[in-house]
């Protein structure tokens, strides 16, 4: 990360600060030692220059001494002759023998150059060089004006000047000459060769590598090297401290500008005792330090060298304590990024070193085990922990606590699953580590168990009514079979079926109709119990699985209890409901030795059941199978049979009781198969119901008869019978409508007859369907009434005009009070609610007699005229003719009924 990289640790910074500050101590040091051996340097040039001045002083001195002695010495020994007169005393001075006295002292001193004795006129009394003394005056110079002034017993020093003799520098020395009286009497000179101290000094110089000079009080050069300073003059470079220096009566060292160059130098300045001169001692400075230089320029490059090592050792130092920081960093990180993700993963985790301790536990872990986080931080043993999960009750029992142990210490990886005291499901992962530690890992399962759980319950239940759907039926009757087989016991196979279901669907919606299939699972497993498997295997359609390991020997108890139990009235959307079911019944291994066959077999006998009418119970037999195929082949014959034109139309008259004549006809429809002959319509209308042919056949029929009557030469009316399919439909108005429009038959000629079994649970639209009819003039009449279940109160609901009692009273009527009775009754009650009244199936004279006498308005019956085909009828309606053998015939002298 870049701020690892960036910045230095705070041991790193000090490590630096302390390697900064050494360095400086290191520096300060050496500078102090340098300055301190430079200041040696200087200090030791000092002293040398001191005394190496001091000793050239000296021997400048003696050198001046000795001349001031011979001139001291001559002086005196002037002064000391007495003299009569100046002018005697002077004539005593300018002698041959003086001279050579003067010259002989002159020789022996190399410095001193001359003497020479001058007068009090300044002329020359006596000169060593020469005899006699050359005319010369000297009295306009320094030394003669001094002394002729002053009465001076000292030294006087002249300034140099070039020798006029031989050109050479010299300086003079010059003493007073006292008469004998104390006057002026003249001055003794000394000419010193300035030559002498050059030459002098070069001696010293050279060795020494000094400058030396040697200067008058005025600091004007009388002597100096190896600078070849011009005598007399003061040398430009003289500085005020320098003039000081000069000034001064003892010795003194300075550092300042040299004369020369202006570089600077030591200078030892050091005058003379007793004589005004200043011997000037001088070393260069930076030659005094050429030394030290070498020395510090060593001691320096030894210093940097240290530095450098020490910079390079403290480098690598800090390197290699950033590694170590990087690395523990690195670590941090690492450790910190580990246990951060392990805290933030799904599972939890828990890792057991070599020595059996807890390493690690994540947050996950602690949550999903209910660890105490307080114990899993204290780096508890595993034997510990598992300690405290069996206190805890963790483990259900002794075989869960051995797999938890066994996992412990598994060499190889284990996985299992296993469920908590708190319910949750959590698989266990444990794989073991090299060093004989392992990693638990923990993964919640429980809400991926529940919907495996939800997703294989839904695999094999039917969502709606819960029960088995037809997957696991099947594999639980394969499973059925394999233990029947086993335990050499029966097995029965229930097929069951809504009967009219479509119709509840159709006319009450498919909420009602699921509502009805919940109910209708309640009630079977209510019944059944929940030891059979009880499967939806279709919409309508529910089968049961019975194995008959107990004392029962057939299902057919059980089928009939749950078709009396499904019979019970129910409520669904606060309606009362009957359903009803039908039940084929096949069994293990009498009748199949599949699972397959004994399918098969179960849905022909449930099929046998549902042909014969609903709410029936029929169990497999062999003869089932060929009358399935018979009925089969009906099916195929009924639906190729409109096309082959193999339909037809019949009439049957119905008379009229009052003018014996023909009121009307019924038309009945007859099916000429060309195998089974004439097939009466109660053997097919069922089933043209079922395929779904009944529509186009009834309209076909209504189509038929309208066209018929309509040729009638009498305007007599013409019943058609409906099927309740036919009346449910939507569209009936508007077909029969049409049909009467296109037949041309008015619609007060047309009567429509329904059965009861249409009232029973009536859709709405049928009353709205037969009031729209009634509205055109068509008229309705009840078929079949008294052998339902209906009730006089459905006379009243719908709007009927007409009824027809039931062949079965009409039949019993003369034999039986109890039917005589009950037609009295419905005639009455037709009277009371003005209602045509139709006999059927008036067979014999005396019935028709017990009718007419009763007031039965209109009759029919096999007694009166069989259904005739087309051509026959309208012979009939032709040739109106009195009741064929009624014994007291009613004449057909009353115009015929146009009504019926
Ligand atoms: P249904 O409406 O009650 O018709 C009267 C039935 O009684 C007819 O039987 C008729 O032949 C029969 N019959 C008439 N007089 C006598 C008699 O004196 N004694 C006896 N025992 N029977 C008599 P069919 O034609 O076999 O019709 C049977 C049923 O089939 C009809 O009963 C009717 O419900 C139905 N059907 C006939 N034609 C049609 C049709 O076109 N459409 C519909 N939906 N149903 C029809
Ligand atoms: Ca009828
Ligand atoms: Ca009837």
């Amino acid at each position: 990360m870049p701020e690892h990289r960036a910045g230095l640790s705070a041991a790193s910074r000090r490590l630096v600060l302390a390697g900064i500050a050494l360095l400086i101590g290191m520096i300060a040091t050496v500078s102090i030692a340098m300055v301190d051996t430079r200041n040696h340097a200087l200090e030791a040039a000092r002293t040398e220059t001191e005394r190496l001045a001091k000793a050239i002083a000296e021997q400048t001195a003696v050198a001046f001494r000795a001349t001031d002695i011979v001139i001291a010495a001559f002086r005196d020994e002037i002064e000391s002759k007495t003299y009569a007169t100046p002018e005697a005393q002077a004539a005593g001075i300018v002698t041959k023998e003086f001279q050579k006295e003067l010259d002989r002292q002159a020789t022996l001193l190399p410095q001193a150059d001359a003497f020479t004795v001058v007068d009090a006129s300044g002329h020359l009394s006596n000169y060593s060089r020469r005899w006699p003394p050359p005319h010369l005056n000297l009295s306009d110079r320094d030394y003669f004006r001094y002394f002729r002034d002053h009465d001076d017993r000292g030294i006087f020093l002249s300034k140099p000047v070039t020798n006029r003799g031989n050109g050479l520098w010299t300086a003079f020395l010059a003493r007073r000459i006292d008469g004998p009286s104390g006057q002026f009497f003249g001055i003794m000179l000394g000419a010193m060769d300035l030559s002498y101290f050059r030459n002098f000094y070069r001696e010293v110089a050279q060795h020494e590598n000094l400058a030396i000079t040697l200067v008058d009080r005025q600091g004007r050069v009388l002597a100096s090297y190896p600078y070849d300073l011009p005598p007399g003059q003061r040398p430009k470079n003289l500085t005020a401290a320098w003039d000081r220096a000069l000034a001064k009566p003892h010795p003194s060292v300075m550092t300042g500008p040299g004369l020369l160059d202006g570089s600077a130098r030591i200078i030892s300045v050091h005058p003379l005792a007793d004589y005004p001169v200043v011997v000037n001692v001088s070393v260069s400075a930076s030659g005094a330090l050429a030394g030290w230089r070498q020395q510090a320029a060593l001691t320096a490059l030894a210093a940097v060298f240290a530095m450098l090592c020490m910079i390079l050792l403290f480098r690598a130092i800090i390197l290699q304590l950033r590694r170590l920081e990087r690395s523990e960093a690195d670590l941090a990180r690492n450790s910190n990024t580990l246990s951060t993700t392990l805290d933030h993963i799904s599972q939890g985790i828990v890792m057991i070193d070599g020595q059996g301790r807890v390493a690690v536990c994540n947050r996950q872990a602690l949550a999903m085990l209910d660890l105490p986080p307080g114990l899993m931080a204290s780096n508890p043993s595993a034997e510990t922990v598992f300690a405290y999960q069996v206190a805890a009750g963790e483990f259900p029992d002794a075989e869960e606590e051995h797999r938890y142990r066994g996992s412990l210490y598994a060499d190889k990886p284990v996985t299992y699953e296993r469920q908590r005291p708190n319910g949750r499901i959590l698989e266990v992962q444990c794989v073991p580590l090299p060093d004989g530690g392992v990693v638990r890992t923990y993964s919640d399962v429980t809400e991926r168990r529940q919907s495996e759980e939800r997703i294989r319950y839904l695999a094999h239940h039917d969502p709606l009514t819960q029960l088995a759907n037809r997957t696991l039926f099947t594999a639980r009757l394969e499973e059925e079979i394999a233990r029947a087989n086993q335990g050499a016991h029966r097995l029965a196979l229930l097929y069951i079926d809504l009967d009219r279901f479509k119709y509840v669907n159709d006319s009450h919606g498919h909420g009602a109709g699921d509502a009805l299939l919940v109910k209708l699972a309640e009630r079977l497993t209510l019944t059944v119990g929940f030891g059979p498997t009880i499967a939806r295997t279709g919409g309508d359609e529910f089968a049961i699985i019975l194995p008959l390991d107990g004392p029962q020997h057939d299902a057919s108890h059980l089928a009939r209890d749950i078709v009396t139990a499904v019979r019970q009235p129910l409520e669904i959307d606060g309606n009362a409901f009957r359903a009803s079911i039908s039940i084929g019944i096949a069994h293990y291994p009498d009748h199949a030795k599949s699972a397959s066959d004994l399918l098969r077999n179960a849905d022909i006998a449930l099929y046998e059941a549902k042909n014969e009418g609903t709410g029936l119970v029929r169990a497999f037999d062999a003869g089932m199978e060929a009358r399935q195929q018979a009925l089969f082949r009906r099916e195929q014959d009924l639906r190729s049979a409109f096309e082959l034109k193999q339909f037809e139309v019949v009439y049957q008259p119905i008379l009229s009781t009052v003018s014996g004549c023909v009121a009307g006809a019924e038309a009945l429809l007859r099916w000429h198969h060309p195998i089974h002959g004439l097939v009466p319509p109660a053997d097919f209308i069922t089933l043209a119901e079922k395929l779904g042919l009944i529509e186009p056949l009834g309209f076909w029929v209504l189509e038929t008869a309208c066209k018929e009557a309509a040729q009638w030469s009498l305007e007599i009316g013409v019943a058609v019978n409906l099927s309740p399919v036919q009346v449910n439909s939507e569209t009936l108005a508007r077909q029969v409508q049409q049909i009467l429009e296109r037949t041309g038959l008015p619609p007060h000629r047309l009567t429509l007859e329904v059965t009861e079994g249409l009232l029973l649970e009536p859709n709405p639209t049928v009353l709205s369907t037969m009031h729209a009819l009634r509205a055109l003039g068509i008229r309705f009449s009840l078929d079949d009434f008294g052998t339902g279940h209906s009730g006089l109160g459905y006379l009243r609901r719908f709007p009927f005009d007409a009824i027809k009692i039931d062949k079965l009273f009409i039949q019993d009527m003369v034999e039986h009070a109890d039917a005589a009775a009950i037609v009295n009754a419905l005639l009455a009650v037709s009277v009371e609610l003005g209602l045509e009244v139709v006999a059927e199936g008036v067979e014999t004279a005396a019935q028709l007699e017990m009718l007419r006498s009763r007031q039965c308005q209109y009759v029919q019956g096999f007694f009166l005229s069989p259904p005739l085909p087309a051509a026959e009828m309208r012979l009939f309606v032709l040739e109106p003719r009195p009741f064929p053998s009624c014994p007291d015939p009613v004449l057909a002298a009353e115009p015929p009924a146009i009504r019926l």
